[in-house]
């Protein structure tokens, strides 16, 4: 809903790649994880695809990890080319005043069904169409709920 890389609005879904830099003796290797829009999907897979294809292979650990790496990333972006890519008028949710007046009233009903162990997901898709709004707002809506809930504590 939220990419985690680039902050936009848009489809996402879970990924994990991999990026392996073989150094005869020693490795760098890179890595991005969370949920993220195509685009975001899209540009990580290649970029570290050209990176393992042709500076993987150097060193002999290089030489065992870089297939698995390929495989992985190639299996994962392969489940990820039926996602619908990012709306061209895509952006970052921004918390409004206008949009937490609409939230409010579903507030309790947002914050009951999370701690129930509700799908983010669904129930952000749900309360944005009681409240009109975007499901990203209700995400930050959220995320502002718990950061004032975590200064209270502290
Ligand atoms: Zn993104």
């Amino acid at each position: 809903m939220i990419c985690q890389n680039c902050g936009i609005e848009a489809p996402t879904k879970y990924v994990a790649f991999y990026q392996n830099i073989g150094a005869l003796v020693v490795r760098f290797s890179r890595s991005i994880e969370g949920e993220l829009c195509k685009s975001c999907i899209h540009r990580y897979f290649w970029s570290y695809t050209g990176v393992n294809c042709t500076l993987g292979w150097w060193g002999y650990i290089s030489l065992v990890v870089t297939p698995f790496f390929i495989l992985n990333n190639t299996f994962r972006y392969a489940m990820c080319l039926t996602m619908p890519p990012v709306p061209q008028d895509a952006t970052a949710p921004e918390l409004t005043d206008e949009a937490i007046d609409k939230i409010q009233p579903y507030a309790n009903e947002l914050i009951g069904r999370v701690n129930e162990g509700g799908k983010l997901k669904e129930v952000a898709e749900d309360i944005a169409l009681l409240a009109n709004v975007t499901p990203g707002q209700v995400v930050r809506f959220l995320q502002a709920v718990i950061a004032a809930q975590e200064r209270r504590n502290s």
